[in-house]
């Protein structure tokens, strides 16, 4: 085990890095019981990719190599350590197999490149531009022991054979997840997980396209829910949707209180999942609010809330 992880195990009283088992290779397990909203890891990237560098392969190689050059012997070591799924590519297969989303593009957090994927993840990361750091929280109760997984994919919106093609593609793994596993030995069953998810990819993109209806918005919303119930998916994964459901009933007077009524459930459902999240939207982002002759008195507190919700699919 490298001397980084190491130091991980050492310095951390919520999670330990070690074998998988399975020929995952490293992973995150709890070291005590996690309540669901917990912050897990909170890391800054250790290297930074802006899209503008990604033109190409060519320059996106390049540029890696270029950042790379510039970390200290220590770090060089933490990244070399990681995981590599395209040798081929040298350093920039490194942070291929292991970056993960910014606001202006991606980057390395070599902690949080440790835990494995799962199609339905018992945690989930963010992006914490302010805080310039990328966490990882848990979306439910996790048990000591337990292996934390995030999703590299929005595997919720996606079918078995979708969700095997992108991560063999991309990642050069095959999913053994908890979820696929019991899919692949139960063919009925992994027939009504594909045509549920098919589904919500269908919905979603019905979302993309609705305006000023507010009906059909709380009914595919409604429908969303339910699927993702069934699926065993988190309830921060409605977040985006509730924040399209509010736009269309805030256009339409007679939809005001059901906009409202979307606000609170919105910070509800935050609140559920990511308390300390939550927190630092109400304190940080009051700049978001509406200019308050264009909304009811009682909806302008909430706003802030939907600064973030804006749908990231
Ligand atoms: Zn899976």
């Amino acid at each position: 085990m490298s001397d980084d992880v190491v130091e991980v195990n050492r310095v951390n009283a919520t999670f330990e890095i070690r074998n998988s088992g399975n020929g995952k290779g490293l992973g995150g397990f709890a070291k005590r019981k996690i309540l669901k909203g917990e912050v897990i890891v909170a890391e800054p990237p250790l290297l930074k990719i802006p899209d503008s560098a990604i033109g190409s392969l060519d320059e996106a190689m390049h540029f890696a190599n270029t950042e790379f050059k510039k970390l200290s012997e220590i770090d060089k070591k933490r990244v070399l350590s990681l995981f590599n799924a395209f040798p081929e590519r040298g350093v920039s297969g490194i942070i291929q197999s292991n970056a993960l989303p910014t606001d202006d593009g991606g980057g390395l957090f070599p902690t949080l490149a440790r835990f494995n994927h799962a199609c339905n993840p018992n945690a989930n990361q963010s992006w914490i531009s302010k805080k310039n750091e990328q966490r990882v929280y848990a979306v439910r109760d996790i048990e000591q022991g337990e292996e934390i997984f995030y999703k590299y994919i929005p595997a919720l919106f996606m079918t078995y054979s979708e969700r095997h093609s992108v991560l063999s593609q991309h990642f050069r793994f095959e999913c053994k997840c908890m979820h696929c596993e019991s899919l692949s030995q139960n063919s009925d069953k992994k027939a009504k997980s594909d045509s549920n998810r098919s589904r919500l990819a269908s919905i979603k993109d019905d979302f993309s396209e609705l305006e000023n209806d507010p009906e059909e918005a709380l009914s595919l919303l409604r429908e969303m829910e339910e699927l993702i119930l069934e699926e065993g998916g988190h309830e921060g994964e409605l977040a985006p949707f509730i924040y399209d459901t509010f736009v269309n009933c805030i256009t339409t007077p007679k939809y005001l209180k059901k906009a409202d009524g979307l606000i609170q459930r919105a910070h509800k459902v935050l609140s559920n999942c990511l308390p300390s999240f939550s927190l630092i939207i109400f304190c940080s982002l009051n700049f978001f609010l509406p200019p308050s002759s264009s909304f009811p008195p009682s909806l302008s507190p909430h706003w802030i809330i939907f600064s973030l919700l804006r749908p990231k699919y």
